[in-house]
């Protein structure tokens, strides 16, 4: 009994270090450096954080989003935007540092406008009709600019927690946040967009 619970815990062992081996050992540092805790914002201020923020990021894998290193970098990346010297609205893991496909947006179309979780997302389609707003971006300091954006989009991406596919679509400022961060993930920046 005493030996098959530690083969269980072997086994265990086993997994979980399989599971930390999706992430390089430079993300693994970076991550559980944050300790669950605000982690530092990269911006265009600095010319290796531009390099970073223009790189088109790797999508994640179920071992990924099933690793403790997923969690704990979702965490972080809502401290950091929930960050009241520095409030945002969305975030994706490039502006913290991890070139991976994930992002977080406020969702001010549903009730209590919380904070969610999308891995993978992609836009599949967009309305002909776009709408001109005001946006900034906690990567690139004290500017605000006018984007022309899609009013409504469909959004297509994978469960945080079951990785199954999902689709979805969203409309208004919603929407905006969704475009802004997804641009994120292809080293797009608002700038860029201008109107
Ligand atoms: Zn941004």
């Amino acid at each position: 009994m005493r030996f098959l619970r530690l083969l269980t815990f072997v086994v265990w062992g086993m997994m979980m270090t399989s599971c930390a081996t999706v992430w390089s050992p430079e993300e693994r540092e970076l991550i559980n450096g944050a300790g669950l805790s605000r982690m530092r914002v990269v911006t265009i201020a600095s010319e290796a954080d531009s390099l970073l923020l223009r790189r088109e990021c790797e999508p994640l894998t179920y071992k990924h989003i099933s690793s403790p290193e997923f969690g704990r970098l979702v965490a972080s990346m809502i401290e950091t935007v929930g960050d009241p010297e520095n409030e945002g609205v969305g975030i994706a893991a490039p502006q913290v540092g991890i070139s991976r496909r994930v992002v977080v947006v406020q969702r001010f179309d549903k009730e209590g406008t919380p904070f969610e979780v999308y891995v993978n997302p992609e836009i599949v389609a967009r309305s002909e009709s776009v709408a001109i707003g005001g946006e900034g971006c906690l990567s690139v300091p004290d500017r605000r600019g006018e984007v022309p954006r899609a009013t409504q989009i469909t959004l297509r991406y994978r469960d945080a927690v079951t990785f199954e596919p999902r689709q979805e679509v969203v409309e208004g400022f919603t929407a905006v946040i969704f475009q802004h961060e997804i641009d994120h993930l292809d080293g797009i920046l608002y700038i860029d967009r201008l109107q």
